[in-house]
């Protein structure tokens, strides 16, 4: 008889029936056999509790609730009357409770006890952790070197350690990101445009949504559900542009394998065809853009269908039915993402997509493509604030300028953010965390693992979500909102809180609390909470109902089709549309900048499509190589979440049918994605859903310092003390397939407007793999990534394109 596992249980049973008739209790019992502790198991007549938190796997910090029996967590799920939710959880958030308990959780501050990397550690007391880390960063300080401690760090929940950083009075705060939703260049199209750095899509009014390389239904979940709802009730077409067959584009009314990096130009073509048409919105264009009308249809005349044609390989008949359609169905949405912003082009893509929209008069109109509504929290006061994280912020300059020798380092704190793994040239990365010359002293926050994690002196341990005390507003609907986690559980182990953890370090440098010490002096993170609501305006008072509630305003509740948030009176509560007519955008001619004055920032005069070089003639078994995101992972941070890496853990690299039988290449075949600083051997996945110029390859996978889930490896305990356990990951982690991460031969190339890294352009070859080639294989030469990173910089040029 085979081993009974969860897996052949549930297929047997699918193929018997027996799941139906009695066989929940056998589930029950192998669950009781898998599960040990089974502390998800839902007893019946067993008190059952209920919290407000919000998820925080990722930027949109969706409110939830929580379900707690017996002092355990048994259940998460997404809060109803939340005005972007309406208690819809993607499969990450309802997931996240695995994180609380997982066995391969760091629980203790760990001091290394080996070489770095070497996986060996010592766990230490709070106390010894904090006395190391304050003596380095004070004898930094003292010696005039506080340039020298540097903060790397996720893009979002970092708002305490900048602000210690801006207490020492270091600028050295790099990111992967400015700010959470949108990448840097999207947010330098916006912000010299709209003068914002996101606009929210009001899918759910909406009647024509043109998409172009966004994943929406997988990764921007929030506004997924709503567009998901229109379409199944049939109340817009979904038209999308990418080089991928997506879930998204699967579920479009129309799909389009564009070129890649030619976005930009099917756009300018529509914005053409639009204005010649005679179909634009000529009220709004002049009221409320800052470029005549003559002058930006003459303008656009240079941009025709034809030679979008030419490259993108999107028909210019199509462009142009499908432009009029648009122009002809208000309201509508251009939608954007990575796709069309992760190129050395994004930036002007991007502004080029501002432009249709401003062209059509789809701005902040109820079904269009609104002006953020979000609280702005504040940081309790501190003296000196710093301002705006600017593009040299970007961290993957980082390891260059450590290696270079331009920024010197005493002290690397790395907060929720995972480069060694996750960041191009993640290899680059590596060599320069592994040399104690480069840099001497490295502190991990985290409350796993991770592959930076393994290269730190010490790791503190973070809380995750439920055990946090925090405040958070995000733009991800038509009305302002602000969510509360108030801690449901006592950290597991010692895990801290990071502004607990900084107050330690900032009155161990400073014992009698009379300099920097002064600016942390709050009693816990529920003060710390109180002061960041009092301090926000329009929440000053709100304290109490906020803590109430969870959220703040409540604007009604879930109807009962489960559609709409209504008041009290069952009257469906709309957004806030049409702010910017009371004082204008918020750029400085309060108008839409279509047009930026020569010499005022390196964009071009109007938004233009510029073709990258490297794209130019690909040769036979040459493709451009797309990363994308599966609903189920994030960068970095859900792979030992075994309800995720159960459905996604490998990678196979997508290649055109056609293509892949020139090059001699089978479905699930051995290949080598060989790009100009390595290779990796991979299977590859040959299919239709892919322009035939494109390769495409998931990332999240191909860990090797993560948990055992991660590394699909249940025999690999870790090294460090933990006290949690979980039979289900001991007896029932059936594959062994991990994947392979791509991010080690993706060069660090960037966007001269934006800042902005594009993901989206490195050129690979793709060929059968050797003789001798395993599975997993990474090969990669660092000095060839040192010097693409110098070839590449500013290879786009600033400011040519089109002739305005
Ligand atoms: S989209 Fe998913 S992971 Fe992100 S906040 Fe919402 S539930 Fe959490």
């Amino acid at each position: 008889m085979p081993k009974l596992t969860r897996r052949n249980f549930l297929k047997f049973g699918a193929a018997t029936g027996t799941l139906l008739a009695g066989g929940s209790k056998t589930l029950q019992a192998m669950e009781l056999k898998f599960g040990g502790e089974d502390r998800h198991q839902i007893r019946p007549f067993h008190p059952r509790a209920t919290y407000n938190y919000i998820c925080s796997l990722c930027p949109y910090h969706d409110c939830g609730i929580a379900f707690v029996e017996g002092g355990k967590v048994v259940k998460l799920e997404g809060n109803p009357d939340h005005i972007a939710t309406r208690g819809k959880f993607c499969p990450k958030g309802i997931a996240g409770l695995l994180a609380v308990y997982d066995p391969d959780r760091v629980l203790y501050p760990l001091k290394r006890a080996g070489k770095r990397g070497e996986g060996k550690w010592k766990r230490i007391t709070w106390d010894e952790a904090i006395k190391e880390i304050s003596g380095n960063i004070k004898s930094a300080m003292d010696s005039n070197a506080v340039k020298e401690i540097i903060l790397n760090t996720g893009e979002y929940r970092d708002s305490a350690v900048i602000r210690f950083m801006q207490t020492i009075g270091s600028e050295s705060v790099f990111r992967s990101r400015l700010t959470s939703l949108s990448n840097p260049n999207k947010n330098k199209a916006l912000l010299d445009t709209v003068g914002v750095d996101t606009l929210t899509p009001d899918f759910a009014n909406s009647r024509y949504v043109l998409n172009f390389g966004a994943n929406i239904i997988e990764t921007a979940f929030p506004f997924a559900q709503r567009l998901t709802d229109a379409i199944v009730e049939k109340r817009l077409k979904l038209v999308t542009f990418d080089v991928r067959l997506s879930n998204t584009a699967g579920r479009s009314d129309e799909w389009f394998p564009v070129s890649p990096g030619t976005d930009g130009i099917v756009m300018l073509a529509m914005a053409n065809v639009i204005m010649q048409e005679r179909l634009a919105d000529t009220e709004f264009l002049k009221n409320w853009t800052n470029y005549p009308i003559d002058k930006l249809a003459s303008y656009l005349k240079q941009w025709t269908p034809e030679l979008a044609e030419e490259k993108s390989g999107v028909k210019a008949d199509d462009i142009k039915r499908i432009a009029i359609e648009f122009a002809d169905t208000k309201p509508g949405i251009v939608f954007t993402n990575n796709g069309i912003s992760y190129h050395l082009n994004g930036t002007e893509s991007e502004r080029a997509a501002v432009l249709l929209s401003a062209v059509t008069g789809n701005i902040d109109v109820k079904g269009g493509l609104c002006l953020p509504k979000k609280f702005e929290i504040q940081n309790p006061r501190l003296k000196a604030e710093g301002g705006r994280l600017k593009a040299k912020n970007m961290n993957y300059h980082l390891p260059f300028k450590i290696k270079d020798g331009s920024q010197k380092v005493a002290v690397l704190l790395n907060y929720m953010s995972n480069p060694a793994y996750s960041s191009p040239a993640a290899s680059v990365w590596r060599d320069v965390l592994k040399d104690e010359k480069l840099v001497p002293f490295i502190v991990e926050f985290s409350p796993f693992m991770s592959e930076t994690g393994e290269l730190a002196d010490i790791i503190l341990p973070d809380v995750v979500s439920i055990e946090r005390h925090d405040v958070v507003s995000s733009p991800t609907a038509l009305k302002p909102w602000v969510g509360v986690t108030t801690p449901i559980l006592k950290p597991q182990g010692e895990a801290m809180d990071v502004r607990m953890v900084i107050q330690k370090i900032v009155k161990e440098i400073d014992p009698d609390g009379k300099g920097i010490a002064s600016q942390w002096a709050f009693n816990d993170e529920a003060e710390w909470v109180k002061k960041q609501i009092k301090e926000t305006p329009e929440l000053k008072d709100k304290y109490e109902d906020i803590m109430d509630k969870g959220m703040y305003p409540v604007y009604g509740k879930l109807d009962s089709k489960g559609r709409k948030i209504v008041d009290e009176n069952g009257k469906a509560v709309d957004g806030d549309y049409g702010v910017y007519k009371k004082s204008g955008f918020p750029t400085s001619s309060k108008k839409i900048q279509i047009h930026e004055k020569k010499g005022q920032s390196p964009l071009t005069a109007l938004p233009a499509w510029q073709e990258n070089p490297k794209h130019k003639g690909l040769k036979e078994g040459e493709f451009v190589l797309t990363t994308f995101k599966w609903a189920y992972h994030t960068n970095s941070r859900t792979g030992n979440l075994k309800y995720l890496s159960e459905i996604i853990h490998s990678n196979p690299v997508w290649i055109n049918k056609k293509e892949a039988v020139k090059l001699g290449i089978k479905d699930g075949g051995l290949v080598r994605v060989i790009s100009p600083v390595g290779h990796i051997v991979t299977k590859a996945f040959v299919t239709n859903g892919i322009n035939p110029k494109s390769a495409a390859i998931s990332a999240s996978v191909g860990r090797w310092a993560y948990g055992r889930v991660a590394m699909a490896n249940p025999a690999r305990k870790p090294e460090f003390e933990t006290g949690l356990h979980d039979l289900d990951i001991d007896d029932n982690l059936w594959w062994r397939d991990k994947g392979v991460n791509p991010n080690d031969i993706m060069p660090v190339s960037v966007d001269p407007v934006g800042g902005g890294q594009a993901w989206f352009d490195t050129v690979v070859k793709i060929e059968p793999a050797k003789p001798g080639d395993k599975y997993g294989d990474v090969k990669v030469d660092n000095e060839r990534h040192v010097s693409i990173y110098k070839e590449t910089d500013g290879v786009m040029g600033q400011g040519s394109g089109g002739k305005a």
